[in-house]
């Protein structure tokens, strides 16, 4: 339980929500910073301007999947609120509160450092980044059903890297039916390729595997489909780039060679943000619970 506990969560989508209900039935209270606009009610749980929290009081502060932008603004959509984190927020905080985003950017990294912080980045975490390659391989299938004529089965797909995410797409397209390459650059990516039934190329090859493609699934976030590389490619294959922004298309000469390259970034909060928002809840939970306990035994 984290009864005492005092958390301030800003901003957000409704992936937020399943977090702030699981963290509410733990019995934490929550400070609400950007959700006026929020007609649901939960118990645990009120509504505040970012002016009126007294962070000396906050042991944890949550944000948002992506943190801040480049000038700290927090995104949030249930709110009109121009809510910007600064250092002296931070400062305001006791030497023990945390701060947990999904990643962070030169920002957010240089404001715990000046305010002397820890930021758990949640999206770092193997556990997080497996569970979350489940709704981001849904809506991976969601975008080739709707950008091709074809049936995803018997359809010849390359997917480009086998971390997290390139290991659930390749598994998910090879068991919908389709003829599944995975590109690779270490020995033993290309073993487990060939373990799982697939067929491997190194990535120094890529240019020689893209000639047949239906669909070409990227996850490496590194230019890896450059000019040369689309100009080997059937005009009809539909590049689908899941590496996090910019990608790893070169986008402009995909449009030029008219070759149809979709970027398709935060499939979780777009297909399914309630599951998206329950995994970031649940390892949450948990690390709050961890947090609480060991601050209460030192104590
Ligand atoms: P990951 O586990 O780190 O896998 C990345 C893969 O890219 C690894 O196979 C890695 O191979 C390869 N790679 C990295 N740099 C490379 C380079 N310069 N040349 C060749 N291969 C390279 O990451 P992940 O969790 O699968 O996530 C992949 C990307 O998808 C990230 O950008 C992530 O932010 C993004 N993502 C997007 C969504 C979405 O909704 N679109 C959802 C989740 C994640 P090595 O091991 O050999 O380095």
């Amino acid at each position: 339980m984290l009864t005492d506990m005092q958390i301030a969560v800003l901003g957000g989508d409704a992936r937020q929500l399943e977090i702030v209900k699981r963290l509410a039935e733990l019995d934490a209270k929550l400070y609400l910073i950007g959700f006026e606009q929020l007609a649901q009610v939960i118990s645990g749980a009120v509504k505040e301007k970012l002016k009126d929290v007294d962070f000396s009081k906050i042991d944890a502060v949550i944000l948002p999947v992506k943190g801040t932008n480049l000038d700290g603004e927090v995104e949030t959509i249930f709110s009109n609120e121009n809510i910007i984190l600064t250092e002296q927020t931070l400062q305001e905080t006791p030497s023990h509160c945390k701060i947990y985003s999904g990643i962070s950017n030169p920002y957010l990294d240089k404001l715990v450092k000046k305010a002397d912080r820890e930021l758990i980045q949640l999206f770092k975490r193997d556990d997080v980044a497996i569970y979350n390659s489940i709704p981001t391989v849904e809506g991976t299938v969601m975008m080739a059903i709707q950008n091709t004529d074809i049936t995803i089965h018997q359809s010849s797909v390359a997917v480009l890297g086998l971390g997290r995410v390139g290991m659930s797409v390749a598994r998910t397209f090879s068991l919908l039916g389709a003829n599944v390459k995975v590109g690779a650059r270490s020995l033993a990516h290309l073993a487990r390729i060939t373990e799982m039934g697939l067929k491997p190329f190194h990535l120094e090859n890529l240019k020689d595997e893209v000639k047949d493609l239906d669909i070409c699934i990227n996850t490496i976030p590194h230019l890896v489909l450059t000019a040369g590389i689309i100009a080997g490619m059937p005009t009809n294959t539909l590049i689908i780039d899941l590496a996090s922004k910019p990608g790893g298309t070169d986008f402009r000469y995909a449009e030029k060679r008219g070759v149809k390259a979709l970027l398709a970034p935060s499939l979780p909060g777009i297909v399914a943000p309630k599951t998206a928002g329950q995994i970031l809840a649940n390892i949450l939970s948990q690390l709050l619970s961890e947090d609480f306990e060991n601050r209460k035994e030192n104590s």
